[in-house]
């Protein structure tokens, strides 16, 4: 279906089965954000459409989950194999759809796959327990999928999400409807061709769509009772309304970032002004939650890591996105793109000093498109909204500290608590920052690594729930506690 570089695309999406168009015949266009030109177009899944993927996903359930964890394994096996064989279809398609940069994005899509396996790796491991609660029965617990599981993931890693939010859910025996992001949704196209040739027919349904009203129609569908979504405070919020609002529901949170990178003043300042840059993804254009957007600096370390710090991030090539040298794309659409400049405005308003960048990059090739330079601010202030709300863009904000509890006040000071950075030589001093730091996922003298196994999610607004580890895949299960008493009297 999707040849490389036959642009634009016209995709479907998978129901029971099937690629197919939306009920209405409405659709949706995908924009490439490095030109504005047409990309693609995808269906634009209604509410009936939700209802024929739900009622498809219901009808798959039964057998999907009594032919058991291994079978259920080897399928998803399959499925990464084959997405692994298509990785350069699927990396063009993501690069142009995304615009980030190819040199970073070929990780996503071994990591798609990575992911399937590594969770079809622990299907065996759906264990209940047994209970010594008396001497005379037997007590234990099964573990049971839910049913249908709906997931909804962002834009700035379409596949590796989309890939993910099947994955545990699956393995689990549960069957799923997932809806990908509206602005870079063609890769989910190609999963779903995937999923058609490999799958049951309804264990996985792909709508693609808008948050209203397929998103809210996934949420609010009476017979999905766990729901598992990623993408930003506000709309987590409005989906753990909506869910309350139709059901008792499960729902988990991957949610939003205003990452601290502490730095303390026995660190190299070469060193830190390297890590301050990559912490903050700009080959993603910072368009990724766990970036490091908040660089805070012990005054003795702090000017000459600004100053080594803005020499290095001039460097930074911005340009095509599918261009290897590229070391930065554009953002990924006109609405994100607008919104990032309004925050670089407050920033100028609010009196914080912008040190590089903030403006279009020169040149014929970014006359069109979401093109921004990568900025830095220094002199950030705790009130500003440059410190507290998520840019989710190219912007760095630096902020200058002198003791420790100012450090930690600092790096407390927002509503988010997602990632945190700690740079120091220090033990102590680690595990004095460790402990105070309110974030659910810390990297001590690193940034941006993830690990499968280890249990990724936030704390405070940033999130419920935590993925990538054996707690995701039992997530998608209920408990049922049995007691067998009268016959073992
Ligand atoms: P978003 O605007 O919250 O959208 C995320 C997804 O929700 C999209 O598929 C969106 O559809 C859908 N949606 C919007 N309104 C909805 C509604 N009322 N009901 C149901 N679904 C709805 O986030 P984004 O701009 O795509 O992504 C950026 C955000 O994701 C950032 O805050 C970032 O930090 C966060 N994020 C978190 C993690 C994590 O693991 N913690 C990972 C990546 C990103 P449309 O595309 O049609 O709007």
């Amino acid at each position: 279906m999707l040849k490389k570089q036959n642009y634009p695309v016209s995709t479907k999406m998978l129901i029971d089965g099937e690629l197919v168009a939306s009920e209405s015949g409405a659709e949706l266009v995908s924009t490439d954000p490095a030109d504005e030109s047409e990309l693609g177009r995808v269906p634009a899944a209604t509410a009936a459409d939700v209802n024929r993927a739900v009622a498809a996903a219901e009808r798959a359930q039964p057998e999907w989950a009594r032919i058991g964890p291994v079978a259920r394994g080897a399928y998803l096996r399959k499925l990464a194999a084959a997405l692994r064989e298509r990785a350069d279809e699927v990396l063009e398609l993501e690069v142009r759809d995304t615009g980030n940069t190819i040199t970073k994005m070929a990780a996503d899509v071994g990591q798609a796959a990575d992911t399937m396996d590594y969770f079809a790796g622990l299907a065996t491991e759906l264990k209940g327990e047994t209970i010594p609660a008396s001497s005379e029965h037997l007590h234990l617990t099964l573990r049971e999928p839910y049913g249908v599981v709906g997931r909804i993931v962002p834009f700035n890693h379409p596949i590796k999400f989309a890939a993910h939010a099947i994955s545990a859910p699956l393995i689990a025996g549960n069957t799923v409807v997932v809806k990908p992001p509206e602005q870079s949704p063609l890769s989910a196209a190609l999963l779903g061709e995937l999923c058609r040739d490999i799958l049951p027919a309804g264990c996985v349904n792909i709508l693609t769509g808008n948050g209203m009203p397929t998103g809210d129609a996934i949420v609010r569908h009476p017979s999905i009772k766990r729901i598992a979504f990623t993408g930003s405070v506000p709309t987590g919020r409005a989906i753990q309304m909506a869910a309350a609002e139709s059901g008792v529901k499960n729902v988990t949170l991957e949610l939003g970032g205003k990452n601290p990178l502490i730095a303390f003043p026995d660190m190299d300042p070469a060193k830190i002004a390297e890590v301050g840059l990559a912490g903050m993804n700009f080959s993603w254009q910072g368009q990724s939650c766990g970036s490091t957007s908040r660089l805070l600096l012990h005054e003795d370390i702090h000017d000459e890591v600004v100053e080594r710090l803005l020499e290095a991030v001039a460097r930074i090539r911005v340009g095509h996105p599918l261009d290897p040298a590229s070391q930065m794309g554009p953002l990924n659409s006109r609405r994100h793109y607008e919104r990032v400049q309004s925050m670089i405005a407050k920033g100028n308003e609010e009196g914080a000093r912008l040190r590089f960048g903030g403006q279009r990059p020169p040149g014929k090739e970014f006359e069109r498109g979401y093109w921004l330079q990568p900025t830095v601010f220094s002199d950030v202030e705790a009130g500003m909204t440059l410190a507290r709300e998520e840019i989710f863009g190219p912007v760095l904000s630096i902020f200058k500290w002198r003791t420790e509890e100012e450090a930690f006040d600092l790096a407390n000071s927002t509503e988010y608590g997602l990632t945190a950075s700690i740079w120091t030589n220090d033990i102590k001093t680690a595990m004095r920052a460790v402990r105070r730091v309110k974030s659910g996922y810390i990297w001590v003298n690193g940034a941006s690594g993830h690990f499968y196994g280890t249990p990724f999610g936030g704390m405070k607004s940033s999130g419920i729930g935590r993925e990538e580890g054996l707690g995701e895949l039992l997530s998608y299960t209920e408990t049922k506690t049995v007691h067998f008493m009268g016959a073992f009297a």
